[in-house]
């Protein structure tokens, strides 16, 4: 018999995979790339999958979430968490698609290593219940970890599973799951908490001023992971790089009709700015270029609007703290 196991890459994923194995269940491990996870903690997971898939004998699927996931986290039906975090729809999303690999891979069920009470938001009863609901997995969804907590599965009450293979897992604490896998011999694992940026406050932060003025507030978010942010009106913002990698990532990032700003004569960060672009955000924006540049006094800068190639150069006195402070996202 087959299960579909969603993995994350942690000690969880390990511990699930070697119990079911140990039933003489076949996992297939799938493991979803959200576009919201940054990209370490995406190597970071997926070499410790890769790993796992050679060691332990087991087929993985790696599959990037498309752009009606995408959609779906603008429009969560079920809310957002502490931050911008649509957990419950997120999972809804995954376990939809878990269910349909069920099928492509002649599946007997699906198994997670989520633990009851571990999360707030998607990890209590009533929302791992709505979850299942939601997701078409009715009874055959198991959270092995965690499974004597919940009514009996297809998988038990046809015995795939054996009562010996279920644990009663609940909390925050992994002192049982690191017990356990001292017991199985599995001594190396990543801890993947962390990597989604939909939980992170400063993220968060800056995707809720863009919220406030844009209707498709996910799109470009990379770029709310770059530099300083000043909102200078409501149609107008502007980035600035901290260091040269930055200033290379925002030139990546420009699109026609963006504004691009630098010092003309010396070294200095480069600013980007996305929206209506009057006179008064083209002279707030150079005065903020001017404000981080080495002489953080007044400097010449070059001002251009993408695609053109010509420049203007003016010259731009420095921002005070102040004004700065009362900008920045
Ligand atoms: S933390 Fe991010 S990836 Fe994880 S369930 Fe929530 S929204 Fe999805």
């Amino acid at each position: 018999m087959k299960a579909i196991v969603l993995v994350s890459g942690g000690l969880d994923s390990y511990l699930v995979v070697r119990l079911l194995q140990a039933q003489g269940i076949e996992p297939v491990a799938v493991h979803f790339r959200t576009p919201f996870y940054k990209q370490d903690k995406i190597k970071m997971m997926e070499d410790a999958l890769k790993n796992m898939s050679r060691s332990l004998g087991v087929k993985l699927i790696l599959e990037n979430l498309n752009e009606k996931y995408f959609q779906a986290m603008q429009n969560p039906r079920y809310g957002y968490g502490k931050n911008f975090n649509p957990c419950i729809d997120c999972k809804i999303f995954m376990f939809r698609r878990a269910k349909e690999l069920m099928d492509e891979q002649r599946a007997g069920f699906v198994v997670s290593g989520e633990v009851l009470g571990q999360r707030p938001m998607s990890q209590n009863r009533e929302s791992m219940k709505l979850i299942e609901k939601e997701s078409g997995l009715e009874g055959i969804l198991v959270r092995l970890l965690s499974a004597k907590l919940f009514e009996a599965t297809i998988a038990e009450q046809k015995g795939w599973l054996k009562p010996e293979a279920l644990l009663g897992i609940s909390g925050r604490s992994r002192k049982i799951q690191i017990a356990l896998a001292q017991r199985l011999g599995i001594r190396q694992y990543p801890w993947p908490a962390g990597g989604c940026l939909l939980t992170e406050a400063s993220f968060c932060h800056r995707l809720k001023d863009k919220k406030s003025y844009c209707r498709n507030f996910l799109e470009d978010f990379e770029l709310l992971t770059v530099g300083r942010h000043f909102r200078l009106s409501p149609e107008f913002k502007f980035i600035v790089g901290r260091n040269e990698k930055e200033n290379s990532q925002l030139e990546v990032f420009t699109k026609k009709g963006d504004v691009w700003i630098e010092p003309a004569d010396i070294p200095g960060p480069s600013g980007l700015g996305r929206g209506l672009c009057g006179v008064k955000e083209k002279i707030i924006s150079a005065a903020i270029i001017a404000r981080y540049t080495c002489s953080g006094q007044e400097v010449e800068v070059l001002y251009k609007k993408i695609p053109e190639t010509a420049a203007q150069r003016f010259k731009a006195k420095a921002l005070d703290e102040e004004q700065l402070r009362a900008l920045r996202v």
